[in-house]
């Protein structure tokens, strides 16, 4: 392959898809090169999906600009990309009064953040709201403008939106160099071949620091922190919180949450542990770790349903040096953009993020607004939620609809063909389970996980053992006979 592009962007999370969705909204050939088989492979599949309302950064910091003004773009953006999001609102409680005042002080630096609505609460007044949160808590600082989300379902929709509008979304493509001339990117290098192009933005998430390198700008390092969660069934302790219960924060993060997820299952986490740098996606979770969660989750909310566990997850924050997000051009390498740092909130900066750098590119490049730009993406059937007339008539229409593949969650063959072939479609049993949420019951896709990979075998007229899971070289079968050769 060799190919040009206006922009090309490295990484297929948060960041990168949020970023191809503004660029396709100009008059600009942008491709999206991601190394795995599906979007949001990384840190954007294993967080608090929470949109902060931005009191916890700095004021003046990147973090807390991009963080204020993305929660308030999603407010739009949720109606217009139809996003998995509930303004739930946030809490943070306090146990002493050592603690109530730091409670102060993020309410002051919310306010100074131009954070809108906060307010202090007295424990009784938590209660009322949220009746299982433990007797202990004093008080708490109340956030209106916070919310949960589905972040890979944002991600998604923010591709499918660019896919639609002409950009090209690469998977299974994997950075290998960058090719500078005189100062200046010409070339992005791949394990598919090369794009020729004048922008790279560097959206390689915990990689970023690496990819910078490729590129000749050394400046900044990537220190990963993985941190820990355990998912309760949602049928267990259902309605256990509504808004996300956070302790007051320490210099190591916001601490141990228990929260909801928007599909109703409780989770409890993320500790933070500090890795060696070489071990920048290990995402195992271990056993002291699902210890000190739950003791910490127990100080906010006593009656956490640990028998109705059903998975154990970590996701990896990328740390940087700098302290801060790393966003703009590289002062070292014209044309190189950095998306980097983007640890918490990035989930929420995101669609300021993406503003941000393309508002740049675009002030340089001159590029035209596109007057055929189109709003949202196809929409997306969800049988289990339909009146049964509906349910009926789409049976009528396509009788795959009446085929139900996850009984745990109510999934129908037709959602999950559909799920493979829309724009930048499922290719993974884990990328069916996330667009679809089949495999994502309290049998964690015991039974449904067997026909979705025949479901994708047919549908990708591939054999078997060339389903995967998830990532790149996942493959969960293999051929007896031929000694495990396709
Ligand atoms: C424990 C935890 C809790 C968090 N909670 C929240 C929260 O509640 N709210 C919030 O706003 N934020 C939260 N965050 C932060 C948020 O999850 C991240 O900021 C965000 O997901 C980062 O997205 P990204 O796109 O920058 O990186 P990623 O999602 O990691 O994406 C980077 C992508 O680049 C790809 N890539 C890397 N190298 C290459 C290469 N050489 N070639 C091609 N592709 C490559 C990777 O495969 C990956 O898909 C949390 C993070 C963690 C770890």
């Amino acid at each position: 392959m060799t190919k040009q592009a206006d922009v090309v962007v490295i990484g297929g999370g948060i960041t990168g898809t949020a970023i191809l969705h503004e660029l396709a909204k100009y008059n600009l050939r942008a491709v999206l090169v991601e190394q795995e088989p599906e979007l949001a492979a990384g840190t954007t599949k294993a967080n608090s999906a929470i949109l902060h309302a931005g009191f916890d950064a700095p004021t003046g910091s990147m973090k807390a600009r991009m963080n204020v003004a993305g929660n308030a773009m999603y407010h739009d953006l949720k109606d217009e990309l139809d996003l998995d999001i509930r303004w739930s609102g946030s809490y943070v409680a306090a146990l002493d009064d050592e603690q109530m005042a730091v409670l102060q002080e993020l309410l002051e630096r919310g306010n100074a953040n131009g954070v809108p609505g906060l307010k202090i609460v007295s424990g009784d007044e938590m209660r009322k709201e949220e009746p299982n949160v433990s007797k202990d808590i004093k008080g708490a600082l109340w956030a209106p403008s916070a919310g949960i989300c589905w972040p890979f379902g944002l991600a998604l929709a923010f591709a499918e939106n660019a896919v639609i509008n002409g950009a090209e979304v690469i998977r299974e493509c994997q950075v290998t160099g960058i090719t500078v001339e005189d100062g200046a990117v010409k070339a992005v290098e791949t394990d598919k071949g090369t794009i020729e192009t004048k922008y790279v933005i560097n959206a390689a998430g915990v990689h970023a620091d690496e990819i910078s390198r490729l590129a000749g700008d050394d400046s900044f390092q990537i220190h990963p922190r993985r941190g820990e969660y355990i998912l309760f069934d949602k049928t267990a302790q259902k309605d256990l919180v509504y808004s996300p219960i956070f302790p007051t924060p320490t210099k190591m993060g916001k601490g141990i949450l228990v929260c909801a997820t928007t599909h109703g299952n409780v989770f409890v986490g993320p500790n933070a542990q500090d890795m060696p740098d070489s071990e920048k996606d290990d995402t195992a979770v271990t056993i002291p770790g699902m210890d000190d969660i739950l003791d910490k989750a127990r100080r906010l909310v006593p009656n956490i349903p640990v028998g109705a566990t059903i998975t154990e997850f970590a996701g990896v924050r990328a740390v940087s040096s700098t302290g801060d997000f790393i966003l703009g051009p590289s002062e070292k390498t014209k044309g190189l953009i950095q998306a980097a740092g983007i640890q918490s909130p990035g989930l929420t900066s995101a669609p300021a993020i993406a503003k941000y750098l393309v508002d740049g590119i675009v002030a340089e490049t001159g590029a035209a607004a596109k007057t055929d730009y189109k709003k949202g993406r196809p929409a997306q059937p969800c049988f289990r939620m339909m009146a049964e007339a509906d349910q009926k008539a789409l049976i009528a229409k396509d009788p795959r609809y009446g085929r139900v593949i996850c009984r745990c969650e109510t999934i129908t063959e037709g959602e999950i063909v559909d799920a493979i072939h829309r724009p930048v479609g499922a290719r993974t049993v884990d990328g069916v389970k996330r667009r679809t949420r089949a495999g994502m019951g309290r049998c964690q896709g015991g039974f449904c996980g067997p026909r979705v990979t025949q479901i994708l075998s047919r549908e990708l007229n591939i054999p078997v053992t060339e389903v995967r899971k998830e990532m790149r070289n996942s493959y969960m079968f293999y051929n007896k006979e031929s000694g495990g050769k396709a």
